[in-house]
């Protein structure tokens, strides 16, 4: 495992759409393993692909620094109710803010190995999912931020 880079906002990279991952192979697990490394080096609670520079639709989340998630090719495919978020992000350094988020959500993703499973989740999952998702379609969570502090 190696630790990445983490993309600040100002690049490019940060606004683009992601492409679907289509091959399961090694370089995908070790790019899995180096995200996941990268999160909790930087004390974070998730990463996406365009934060270490690649633009595939892959992400890494933690609520709490031992569970662990991994998403690849992840698509919300029900949501529910409302929550507001307090969130910063890796990529935009020194800003935080209020999101409103479903509160609860389905994703359907596919695991390193390509095994599809469905993740029901609520709360703070829910949010870091979302932000993160979001990261895939080149959205960041100032986008959507109600006021900043
Ligand atoms: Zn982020």
């Amino acid at each position: 495992m190696a630790r990445r880079m983490i993309v600040k906002i100002g690049e490019d990279i940060l606004r683009k759409k992601c492409k679907e991952v289509t091959e399961f192979d090694a370089s995908l697990g070790e790019l899995l393993d180096d995200m996941k490394e990268t999160m909790l080096d930087a004390d974070g609670v998730g990463l996406a692909g365009p934060q270490v520079g690649i633009l595939r639709r892959v992400a890494v989340v933690s609520p709490n620094g031992k569970n662990f998630y991994e998403f690849v090719n992840p698509v919300i495919v029900s949501s529910s109710g409302t929550q507001i978020c307090r969130e910063g992000c890796l990529s935009v350094p020194g800003i935080n803010g209020e999101v409103e988020r479903p509160k609860k959500i389905e994703v359907m993703a596919y695991d390193r190995n390509g095994r599809r499973f469905l993740l029901k989740a609520e709360g703070f999952l829910a949010n870091i999912c979302c932000h993160e998702f979001d990261h895939l379609d080149g959205i960041l969570f100032i986008d959507k931020m109600m006021g900043k502090r």
